[in-house]
């Protein structure tokens, strides 16, 4: 595995590494588990649709581990990730070796700096507010903060964006032109109460850092996209804007209930509890191999 030599020194702030990137020109599709459970069948099918686009085009595959949250980390998810994909015999091109290597080069930890970047950025254009709702607060009635002008200098304050029925256009290589609302009179937040950059501005701070230019997810996330392209938007990077995305429909399980962490997690590593060839072949046939020609399912 080759090592990307900007990541784990944060370097690549502002996208200027990326004049220097390794795999400039290639087409990079990534896998991104968060190790805060064991991997799913939901998980497993996404990785392998990213990892059979990046082959099919000759294109490169990054592991990125998305362990911003510390307090959800455990070293048993960290290590099922590794374990799950030597299993199923998956390789990358860009990422950690394994859980060491993670920890001292690849964490998201390492860059914070980055993801502090956008959010002084989004600060400076007076696009964020602070809030000190807590989560009972936001069950019972919206975040009203952005009125009582909360100095974000304060600790324990969330940073967020107000939406106000934005327009979000953009292509999915399925869907077609998907136009996405975002709520009306709502704020997403971008960073956490305990100063951590929330997943979709470090998501986007990340795919920009490694020049992920094909994104495959599992269409529940078609909402993210469209945040994720709006703070792009108002960062002015319009990094995203150049991406190309792939909604796939979720992975049923057999109530046709959505395998997610509350609904698929067993406790345990899937390498436990399916055959591998079993779930090849489930996958197989839910990307369709059996009808037509993998060029096809994974033209551009
Ligand atoms: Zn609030």
């Amino acid at each position: 595995m080759e090592p990307y030599p900007f990541a784990a020194h944060g370097k690549n702030q502002k996208g200027i590494g990326k004049l220097f990137y390794p795999y400039f020109g290639f087409m990079i599709t990534r896998i991104a588990p968060t190790p805060s459970g064991f991997l799913h069948p939901g998980n497993i099918f996404n990785f392998l649709l990213n990892w059979h686009w990046a082959r099919q085009h000759g294109g490169k595959v990054l592991l990125r581990i998305d362990d911003a949250d510390v307090e959800r980390k455990r070293p048993e998810y960290v290590d099922d990730i590794f374990r799950v994909l030597e299993w199923l015999d998956m390789d990358w091109d860009i990422g950690p070796t394994g859980p060491d290597d993670l920890d001292q080069n690849w964490s998201q930890q390492h860059r914070r700096s980055l993801y502090d970047d956008s959010l002084l950025e989004l600060r400076n254009k007076s696009l964020v507010y602070a809030c000190s709702c807590t989560r009972t607060q936001l069950a019972s009635e919206p975040c009203h903060c952005q009125d009582k002008k909360l100095d974000l200098d304060t600790a324990g304050l969330a940073w967020r964006i107000p939406t106000r029925g934005e327009i979000i256009l953009f292509t999915d290589r399925v869907i077609g032109e998907v136009k996405h609302y975002l709520p009306l009179q709502h704020s997403f937040v971008v960073r956490r109460k305990d100063g951590i950059a929330a997943y979709h501005l470090a998501s986007l701070a990340d795919d920009r850092h490694f020049g992920v230019t094909h994104i495959a997810r599992g269409e529940d996330l078609l909402p993210s996209t469209a945040m994720q392209l709006h703070i792009d938007d108002l960062l002015d990077q319009h990094y995203l804007r150049g991406c190309g995305f792939w909604h796939h429909p979720l992975i049923l399980g057999d109530q046709g209930n959505k395998l997610s962490k509350s609904a698929g997690d067993m406790g345990r590593s899937i390498r436990t509890y399916i055959k591998k060839e079993q779930l090849l072949a489930s996958f197989e046939r839910w990307a369709g191999f059996d009808k037509k020609d993998r060029k096809e399912i994974f033209a551009l």
